[in-house]
């Protein structure tokens, strides 16, 4: 199959190299020129493990390439999939679906088909209707078939992610698009693929409540790991208790400082607004939120109880920036807010992050960048741990004693153990552990 991917980020990337590894020749399409530019010459625009060598075996073999020109992606294509942004509207939160649509104005413009127009972003329900509508009235004579496939990919684990999904979303009701999504994935599977075929709207629908029904797992036990601060009990153990429980299963337990990334954010609150216009509000969602959003600060607060109260003229070593390990995703992740409470509290922070460093030099100010993590906490006052890196699970502990100017380790993601932590001598504060 042919196939054009509209938008080459963390989702059209991945998606176009995984479907060019299955053996379809697809064209991956960015207005971005940079970007473009730089797939063309071997180098990633974003950090996500293996892609690197994925894109270069297909760029080899033929199957796979990029262009700033939808046109020749457009050529011969039996689907074209938008895989570009919805970030949050301002002001009102809703998702922002003007790339969509300028996709989709495009795609008519450009060809009258037959094609299969696959909508990959994150859209609110009924988007999918106007799609087809914006497409109908571009090009009244054209040929299309719209459908929604949502994407399941965790930014960190894409590929695998991608090739092993646990289920492919499919929304439409139209046979010809049915057979072309069905082939398109044919690869993944020697059996039975895991595809559900739905409507379109209640495709949409399922990645929200996908989304959003992890974001109230995180929330709760967040929630839970505050009450085990108050009553002197241990969430990891709480999580590991109740995980067990096979109806309520182990993942997305973890107690920390708050959901963030490039999707719950702007999903949950997305799906707040849908309710609200629908008439059927989420008041679960509502709620989880506005909890996660004072979450985020809150975590600094519990640094600067942590340094005793203050930590004007102090300097706050932080380890870890993107929103979670193995990206270099910067949006909306918990550092932010953590950083800035700091630096309101009139700290001065040192950061080290893995890959996010280049993200964050735009999003944050003021903040000093160091080389690696013994550079980051030599002189520091405090240690907060903010993203869970696996060089940061193993650090050498003693080493660090002896560089902090005060043993403070404030671990927001509950990589090390209480007691082990005090035996070395560091004043250690986790998350959710008020039994240690
Ligand atoms: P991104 O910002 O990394 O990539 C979007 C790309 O689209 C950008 O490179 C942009 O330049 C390009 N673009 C915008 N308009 C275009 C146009 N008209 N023609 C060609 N290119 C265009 O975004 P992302 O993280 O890949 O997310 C894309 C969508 O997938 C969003 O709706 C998101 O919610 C959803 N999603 C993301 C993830 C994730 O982990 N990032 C996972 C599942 C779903």
């Amino acid at each position: 199959m042919r196939v054009a991917m509209i938008g080459s980020g963390y989702v059209g990337l991945v998606s176009g190299a995984c479907f060019a590894d299955f053996g379809h020749v697809v064209t991956c399409v960015d207005k971005d020129a940079g970007k473009i530019d730089a797939l063309r010459n071997g180098v990633m625009p974003i950090y996500e493990p293996g892609l690197e060598t994925l894109v270069e075996k297909n760029v080899r073999e033929r199957r796979l390439s990029f262009t700033t020109d939808s046109a020749e992606a457009l050529k011969d294509a039996d689907a074209a999939f938008i895989a570009v942004g919805t970030p949050s509207r301002r002001g009102d939160g809703h998702a922002d679906l003007s790339y969509v649509y300028a996709a989709a104005r495009e795609i008519a413009e450009l060809t009258a088909g037959p094609i299969v127009v696959v909508t990959k972003s994150t859209v609110p329900v009924g988007t999918g209707d106007e799609v087809e509508r914006i497409l109908r009235e571009t090009r009244p004579d054209g040929d299309y078939a719209v459908v929604s496939n949502p994407e399941f990919l965790r930014e960190g684990a894409a590929i695998s992610d991608f090739k092993r999904p646990d289920r492919i979303v499919v929304g439409s009701d139209d046979p010809r698009a049915r057979e072309v999504m069905s082939e398109l994935y044919r690869p993944l599977y020697l059996n039975q693929p895991p595809l559900l075929f739905t409507t379109r709207r209640t495709s949409e629908l399922i990645k929200y409540a996908a989304n959003a029904f992890l974001a109230v797992k995180i929330t709760f036990i967040n929630e839970i790991a505050d009450l085990c601060e108050a009553v002197g009990a241990d969430v990891q153990e709480v999580a590991r208790g109740i995980g067990l429980d096979n109806r309520i299963g182990p993942k997305f337990l973890h107690a920390g400082p708050g959901y963030g990334g490039s999707c719950f954010p702007k999903d949950t609150t997305a799906l707040v607004k849908t309710g609200q216009d629908a008439g059927a509000p989420l008041r679960i969602v509502e709620t989880v939120v506005a909890v996660n959003e004072q979450r985020k600060r809150a975590m600094g607060r519990k640094v600067i109880a942590a340094c005793g109260g203050s930590v004007r003229g102090k300097t706050i070593a932080v380890l870890g920036l993107t929103f979670k390990p193995n990206t270099d995703d910067m949006r909306d992740a918990p550092s932010i807010a953590v950083i800035t409470a700091l630096q309101d509290g009139g700290a001065r922070v040192v950061a080290y992050d893995p890959e996010g460093v280049e993200q964050a030099r735009a999003m944050l100010r003021d903040v000093a960048y160091a080389p690696d993590p013994y550079a980051c906490v030599d002189g520091a006052d405090a240690l907060v741990i903010v993203t869970e890196w696996d060089e940061f699970r193993a650090l050498d502990l003693g080493r660090v004693r002896g560089l902090l100017r005060q043993p403070v380790v404030v671990d927001l993601r509950n990589i090390y153990r209480p007691e082990d932590m005090r035996k070395r001598g560091f004043a250690y504060v986790g998350v959710g552990r008020g039994a240690a």
